[in-house]
């Protein structure tokens, strides 16, 4: 079993602070979390990152993530979801100056001598 750690900031120094439904509770030093020694709930959090990346990227479609990871579709749904929302909404830079000095190199280029086209 691996170390015991708070399930929110995954820090490893804790107290022990009661009981809660017969399990032993603690509290974690970071930021005082309670948090008991059960399974953690949910899926890792970096299988539901691979997730998303098979999803934006590779075109597996929900339904095939969800057998991959046997949950269900809403819950891969629900994961792209929170990935979308978590991503800031930074307008798109259209370009308005084109780099001349780009084009120079491609139309005179091959005029010029090594040292001088490459700086
Ligand atoms: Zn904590």
């Amino acid at each position: 079993m691996s170390p015991l750690s708070c399930k929110k900031c995954c820090s490893q120094s804790y107290v022990k602070s009661g009981h809660i439904r017969s399990h032993q509770r603690y509290r974690c030093k970071e930021w005082g979390c309670q948090f008991t020694a059960t399974k953690t709930r949910g899926v890792n959090p970096a299988l539901k990152s691979f997730a998303i990346v098979l999803y934006s990227h590779c075109g597996v479609s929900m339904g095939n993530l969800s057998k991959l990871f046997k949950v269900s579709t809403v819950a891969v749904l629900k994961w792209v979801r929170n990935a979308a929302a978590q991503i800031e909404d930074k307008p798109v830079q259209k370009p308005d100056i084109i780099m001349v000095d780009e084009f120079w190199h491609f139309v005179n280029g091959k005029k010029q001598n090594l040292d001088v086209a490459s700086h």
